[in-house]
């Protein structure tokens, strides 16, 4: 388990976007915490330092707390390659798949405590009695046992989930439940995602939200983006003299010095090539290859108005709880390599560098400003945090009508639904739409900047998050009861 350096940063820049009420009132919420909580720390715990959603999200938000002076810090558990396999089987149980099908039997249990049990010797050393803890997914579930033990108020987080609880999501709940069906408190994304045994009063709904002043989400002009993208290969050199400069998280200028993994044929795409993108995880649930599929319909229907594809995500090499990439991203160049040639010489590849966190989600950041649309054609999806991202970039988005997506997007409104995210003809009709019609592409990018505005920036967790730890503490010390009565209480 190690330690990540978390800075300060100062909610104040939020008063342009939410008024100076809404930020005296957070102002005054995270006074009452300190005073609850005094000097004693609040611990997020997670499986990766970069990233993913969850990641991307405690940076931000740990940076707001500490700058309302609440001690809010975050520790990264370690595990075995097989630990990681099996919460990544987990990972896409809870999403109703059954991932690389493998058991979720007494040998994964034992896999699983013992890398847990690794974990909790480390913790010990750090949590101290009054210590708050945020355990998140499900690779954290197990340490929550001990915490609960040791009477440190615990909160579970989990970021994914399906609508339906199938068969596979039951499988991975039943693995599950023993670590958290006593957890004073459990976080998701969408109420349906929670399981029927925890008591309601015990979860509750918190959507995910963007920093809207990160590397990821900043303002950058269109010079900016077009130096980024040029300097990174990801676009055509000429013409561009701009230089990539951005502001790091901790308020730094800096420039991109590294480059993305290119796959291409004939070179980068214009910087006037329309361009449709999707940013994920090399995952199979971001569907990546019916992205792929879907393109390939819209350029056979003769409505591709010039555009091109680029996938983009993460170098495979920098993510260590997500053993799958490597492969998903082989499955995703082979399927490239198939494409006929003039189809292939469309469609572009990108591994972006994950060595510097800030320059990569700079890296993001740019793409999806340049984009002329934004696809996420999860066939499931926790919340989606990309599609945040893109509407706060006043992007038109094209998305699946799953998971916490259906809640970011109004069909129509601010942006496209796929409905069927297994049907490549129904996302290529929606790109043919939306390509071809510039006044829609701006009136949904318009009003999905102010759908993020109301309710998926960082401002708003922080609103709930005081509320949440308030809530805990004072159900702790209404049961400050043995922890056995409380477990069965
Ligand atoms: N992301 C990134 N670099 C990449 C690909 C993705 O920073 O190369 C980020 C993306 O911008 C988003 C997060 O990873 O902030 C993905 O979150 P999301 O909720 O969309 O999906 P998850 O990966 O958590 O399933």
């Amino acid at each position: 388990m190690f330690e990540v350096n978390v800075s300060c940063r100062r909610i104040d820049a939020f008063v342009d976007l939410v008024g100076v009420q809404r930020v005296e009132s957070v102002r005054q919420m995270a006074g009452h915490i300190r005073e609850l909580v005094g000097t004693r720390a609040i611990w997020n715990i997670n499986s990766t330092a970069t990233g993913g959603g969850v990641a991307e999200m405690l940076r931000s938000l740990l940076r707001y707390a500490r700058g309302l002076g609440v001690l809010a810090r975050w520790l990264v558990m370690e595990g075995s390659p097989e630990f990681f396999r099996v919460t990544k089987r987990l990972h896409n149980a809870l999403h109703d798949s059954p991932g690389d099908g493998s058991p979720l039997g007494p040998a994964e249990t034992r896999i699983y405590e013992e890398v847990i049990r690794d974990n909790i010797l480390a913790l010990d050393a750090l949590i101290q009695p009054g210590d708050i803890v945020v355990c998140h997914d499900p690779q954290t579930a197990g340490l929550i046992p001990h915490l609960v033990a040791r009477n440190i108020p615990v909160v579970w987080r989990c970021h994914i989930g399906h609508d339906w609880h199938g068969v596979d999501v039951d499988k991975g709940w039943a693995f599950l439940r023993k670590y958290i069906e006593h957890v004073p408190l459990a976080i998701f994304s969408r109420a349906s995602y929670a399981p029927d045994w925890l008591p309601r009063k015990r979860s509750i709904v918190l959507p995910p939200n963007i920093d809207p002043f990160s590397a990821k989400n900043q303002m950058l002009d269109e010079q900016t983006v077009r130096a980024i993208l040029v300097h990174i290969g990801l676009v055509d050199g000429s013409g561009s003299h701009d230089d990539p400069v951005f502001v790091r998280d901790d308020g730094s200028l800096d420039r991109v010095d590294r480059k993305a993994d290119l796959m291409c044929v004939g070179g980068a795409p214009s910087y006037e090539t329309p361009l449709v993108v999707q940013v994920s995880r090399w995952d199979r649930m971001k569907d990546p290859l019916g992205v792929l599929r879907g393109f390939a319909e819209l350029v056979k229907s003769g409505q591709a108005c010039g555009a091109h594809l680029l996938l983009a995500g993460p170098n495979v090499r920098g993510i260590a709880d997500d053993p799958e990439g490597p492969q998903v991203l082989d499955d995703v160049e082979h399927a490239w390599r198939a494409l006929p040639d003039a189809l292939r010489a469309m469609v572009h590849l990108a591994q972006l560098p994950m060595n510097d966190t800030d320059e990569n989600a700079v890296m993001v950041n740019a793409l999806q400003r340049h984009a002329a649309v934004v696809v996420q054609k999860s066939l499931r999806e926790g919340f989606g945090l990309t599609v945040s991202e893109a509407l706060w970039k006043r992007r038109a988005v094209v998305a699946s009508a799953v998971g916490g997506i259906q809640d970011q997007i109004r069909d129509g409104i601010d942006g496209l639904l796929v409905c069927d995210p297994a049907n490549p003809g129904e996302l290529a009709a929606l790109l043919a739409r939306v390509l071809a019609d510039p006044a829609l592409a701006r009136s949904l990018g318009n009003a999905g900047y102010e759908r993020v505005r109301e309710h998926f920036l960082s401002i708003s967790a922080l609103e709930r998050w005081a509320e949440l730890v308030a809530t805990l503490l004072a159900s702790m010390s209404e049961t400050e009861m043995p922890v056995e009565e409380r477990a069965s209480a």
